[in-house]
């Protein structure tokens, strides 16, 4: 298992993409799609070992799957972690996980500006079932630490960069947070552009929906960490039962095999097109970590080894501006998600962010003029002039 063989690996992280999670296909070269929901066992015995096993592999679908197995390993040796655990999607990660380690009275410390489908979850469902959640500015240094409520906090929840504004969290000072479990949101990173278990954190979370998977043909989440801590949170994951579609763990590791080229692509694109954004008369702002005028670019350059492939553009002349490029782009889709081969742009306020009051939106940054941009494989020069025409028609 390429997990168990970290400590002295000394491949880098885009050989052990290609290297890692090759168990349960014999010698193909590609990964066996298992699409089974049952194993049989030889006997009684054999039947009991698995159903009382933690994780058991060939027993039943929601307990695990082979090519699911695969892609969490695959994962787990991009994150460094001794290992991962698929879910249905990122927030069936992110569901799990909260009602794994909280209960009735507990209280969670989580960054204001988060994913806003992770926001509704801890807005809604954790208020109605006791769990109480204070927000802090997680740029703002000891922010997190401020808000802990020894003995009842049980968890950390940071994103970072966070959507849609690209704000990062300081990784090491959350990792030094002493009681509460840490989580970090990393999807916007990929496996590739930082390890937050590296800091100390205890749970690196992504949607492989978007960067990981990377082709718009999947739905799919995953954590990583230590294998006590994963089994623990599996105990509860198989009562929760946001279970992994094989099909999907099965696009997902193709997707992790080009995970290096694509995000070394997208992120050069990506830090091109944000430098020649700024300089444009009708871009107000440019988010984009890799800036040199992003508030937190020497953070983005000691944690992060690639800056991301999502940038966000702030309009000068608002919605109607907004409006008017989503309707004048040729190439760039209109779409939300990220870290697809398609270069998708898309209005904040009124999808991703839609639920918010205007005050609540304000205060997130989040104005009407905001554009969140995937960048995606064409070539840059192409996706220059495409965004180039849109905000300057003639
Ligand atoms: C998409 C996303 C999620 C949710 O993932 P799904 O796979 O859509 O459930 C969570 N966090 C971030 C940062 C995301 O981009």
């Amino acid at each position: 298992m390429g997990a168990d063989q970290l400590p002295d690996d000394p491949q880098q992280p885009a050989t052990r993409a290609i290297t890692a999670g090759r168990e349960h296909s014999g010698h193909a070269l590609a990964p066996a799609l298992w699409a089974s929901s049952v194993w049989q066992s030889t006997g009684l015995a054999d039947a009991n070992r698995r159903a009382t096993g933690t994780r058991s592999e060939e027993f039943y679908g929601r307990i695990a799957n082979p090519t699911v197995s695969s892609f969490e390993n695959a994962v787990a040796a991009l994150e460094g972690a001794e290992s991962s655990l698929a879910f249905a999607s990122g927030m069936g990660a992110i569901s799990t996980v909260v009602l794994a380690l909280c209960s009735a009275g507990d209280h969670i410390v989580a960054q204001r500006q988060l994913y806003s489908a992770t926001l509704a979850f801890l807005q809604g469902p954790c208020a109605r079932f006791g769990i109480e959640v204070s927000y802090v500015d997680g740029t703002e240094p000891g922010s997190f630490a401020a808000a802990i409520r020894p003995g009842r906090t049980m968890l950390v929840i940071a994103e970072t960069p966070s959507n849609p504004l690209l704000e990062l969290i300081d990784l090491d000072e959350l990792g030094a947070l002493r009681g509460p479990i840490k989580l970090v949101d990393s999807t916007f990173a990929t496996p590739l552009g930082q390890q937050p278990l590296a800091h100390g954190v205890d749970l690196s979370l992504h949607s492989a929906t978007k960067g990981i998977a990377g082709h718009n043909d999947a739905t799919l989440g995953v954590i990583s960490g230590s294998r006590e801590l994963l089994d623990s949170i599996w105990s509860y994951s198989v009562l929760h039962g946001a279970t992994p579609s094989p099909f999907d763990a099965l696009n997902a590791l193709r997707g992790i095999r080009t995970l290096a080229v694509r995000t070394t692509q997208q992120t050069a694109s990506a830090l091109h097109i944000a430098e020649t954004l700024s300089r444009h008369r009708g871009v107000a702002a440019v988010h984009y970590p890799g800036l040199h005028t992003h508030p937190q670019h020497d953070l983005a350059k000691r944690q992060m080894n690639h800056f991301g492939t999502v940038l966000t553009i702030d309009l000068a002349g608002g919605q109607p501006a907004a409006e008017r490029v989503l309707a004048n782009l040729r190439l760039v889709r209109v779409a939300t998600s990220l870290g697809g081969p398609e270069t998708i742009v898309c209005h904040a306020r009124t999808t991703t962010h839609v639920s918010l009051t205007d005050a609540e939106a304000a205060g997130q940054g989040v104005g009407p003029g905001l554009l969140r941009i995937s960048v995606g494989l064409e070539d840059c020069a192409d996706l220059l002039a495409d965004l180039t025409q849109a905000l300057s028609p003639t």
